[in-house]
């Protein structure tokens, strides 16, 4: 008998690592699984951020971190704030997680309330939806299609107000559709929070380095909003460091300290040594992450252009991040064989049978005619993926 607590029943498995994991057991299995579920870059850690982790064992980094993050590591964030985005958070106004996810779980239990409403600008990242509901929250979700270059427009998003909201999740460059905000677009829905007392937003920028349309603008950067905005990012993405798991907020100190609070309870702070090797990163400036940058923007217009070529598929082409997320809806209600396509988490079990590629279906991503595809992966496999997507798709009718 299993008495699982109903927490736990109410929530999802994640679909991004679910779908990881089935394709690694694919691969295992000896399957030739090329995968473009998961969302992290293909490149190794950069040496010199390797280097200072070896050293920080060898130097004895082994007792219990401070709760928040180590005080250096905490001044160079500050300092990265500062200078690369144009905000002052002082170092404790900041706390350094385990990975960003961490740091969006602790700010959503240090503001949500049972009942309280939490928008989510749909398409979002999987986690999102899963976190509120943790929280006791309501996830109130404002969609956007295609159609609308997967943004939400303002007048929506104010519609969907209501005394009860809280919190608004804001992540852009956007995980699934690389869609990036611009700075009119960003400032309409700054000029709504600020009308309303009381609401706070996530801006969620852990892709800010990894950006095609000119420089990130911060959502705090917008002075008149800079108390109601968490701004959370990490290390997994722009370093290439997805298994060392360091994220961090800045945020208003009431919310850093109350984040720290529960931290205190929870984890007791983050690994001493991935501390250390996120402290390289962050001070050892941003080479690495531009020569990535480059590979993804290659990437993307390769892969864009391949499916473009694709009947049936609408793509919007990205310009931030390392996803696309083309509109699969012609082939919904299409079948082979005994196999019918009834929403795209079928399209995504389908082609990962018979094409042997891993995507993830839109319906976690709240974009429900959609498929994701991650493009951090070689020039070569995404050519191969495509050709046996297309392959795969030609046989439904
Ligand atoms: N936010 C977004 C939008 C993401 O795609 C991810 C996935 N890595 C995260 C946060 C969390 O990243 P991590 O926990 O690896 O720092
Ligand atoms: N953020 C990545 C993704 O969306 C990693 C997986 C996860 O953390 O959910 O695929």
């Amino acid at each position: 008998m299993e008495y699982l607590s109903d927490r736990v029943k109410s929530l999802s498995v994640s679909q991004t690592l679910a779908m990881a994991q089935k394709s690694r057991e694919l691969k295992a299995r000896g399957i030739d699984i090329i995968s473009l579920s998961l969302g992290e870059p293909d490149f190794n850690t950069p040496d010199h951020i390797k280097e200072a982790a070896k050293k920080a064992i060898d130097d004895n980094y082994s007792k219990y971190p401070p709760v928040p993050g180590y005080d250096d590591l905490r001044k160079a964030i500050s300092k990265k704030f500062r200078v690369e985005n144009g905000l002052e958070y002082s170092p404790d106004q900041i706390i350094v997680s385990a990975g960003g996810k961490h740091s969006l779980i602790n700010v959503i239990l240090t503001l949500i309330n049972p009942g309280d409403e939490v928008i989510i600008l749909a398409p979002y990242w999987v986690s999102y939806y899963d976190q509120v509901i943790l929280a006791g929250g309501k996830p109130v979700i404002v969609e956007a299609t295609i159609e609308n270059d997967f943004k939400v427009n303002p007048a929506q998003l104010e519609a969907s107000i209501t005394e009860r909201t809280r919190l608004i999740m804001f992540n852009s460059p956007s995980n699934p559709t690389g869609m990036v905000y611009n700075y009119d677009e960003m400032e309409k829905i700054a000029r709504i929070v600020e009308k309303h007392e009381g609401l706070f937003i996530i801006s969620d920028e852990i892709y800010e380095h990894i950006i095609f349309t000119g420089k990130h603008i911060s959502l705090a950067s917008f002075g008149y909003i800079y108390d109601r905005v968490i701004t959370v990012n990490g290390v997994s993405k722009g370093f290439a460091m997805t298994g060392w798991r360091i994220g961090y907020i800045g945020a208003p100190l009431w919310i850093a300290r109350g984040c720290n609070k529960l931290q205190g309870q929870f984890t007791s702070g983050v690994c001493s040594i991935a501390q250390r090797a996120a402290l390289a990163a962050i001070e050892g400036g941003n080479e690495t992450v531009i020569l990535m940058k480059d590979a993804f923007l290659r990437r993307r217009d390769l892969l864009c252009g391949l499916l473009n070529e694709v009947k049936g598929l609408k793509v919007r082409v990205p310009q931030g991040a390392f996803y696309v997320m083309p509109d699969i809806s012609f082939y919904l209600g299409k079948s082979y064989g005994l196999t019918q396509i009834n929403n795209s988490d079928d399209l995504a079990l389908y082609l990962l049978d018979q094409a042997q590629v891993a995507t993830v279906g839109g319906d976690a991503f709240g974009a429900p005619g959609c498929l994701r595809i991650s493009y951090a992966t070689s020039d070569e496999l995404l050519v191969e993926a495509v050709r046996r997507i297309k392959s795969a798709l030609e046989k439904l009718n």
